[in-house]
């Protein structure tokens, strides 16, 4: 793990949502939509350590199907629509949620795991 005795601590979640740098907060921590840089530009802290895996889609799914599912049906309690109806609005909803709160997850989660030092388990002999 990298040495951070230059660096004050600063909020993983402000620098996760953001995007930025969990160790100088300045730097991208992504090079495209949710690729990750080698390292950062700003302080040169080497991203290797960061691996989400699949927590950013886990969360995603799990709040957005909390959201579209009490969307649909509030939709058909309140107002019994058409089928095209649910197509034409929960199709365009979910992709802007999902899409929307990917990268930021990655980020937090990315962040949280420079924070809290976390990597895998090893066994010491
Ligand atoms: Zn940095």
């Amino acid at each position: 793990m990298a040495d951070n005795r230059d660096y004050p601590p600063i909020s993983p979640y402000s620098t996760g949502l953001a995007g930025r740098c969990p160790r100088c907060g300045e730097g991208a921590l992504f090079r495209n939509f949710i690729a990750m840089r080698e390292r950062c530009e700003s302080c040169g802290l080497d991203y290797k350590f960061a691996d989400a895996g699949d927590g950013p889609a886990i969360f995603v799914m799990l709040i957005a199907g909390f959201l579209i599912v009490g969307l649909a049906l509030w939709m058909e309690i309140s107002y019994e629509p058409p089928i095209w109806v649910y197509v034409a609005v929960l199709l365009p909803f979910t992709l802007i949620v999902c899409l929307g709160m990917l990268r930021p997850l990655k980020g937090v989660l990315v962040a949280l795991q420079y924070a809290n030092k976390a990597e895998q388990g090893r066994l010491e002999s």
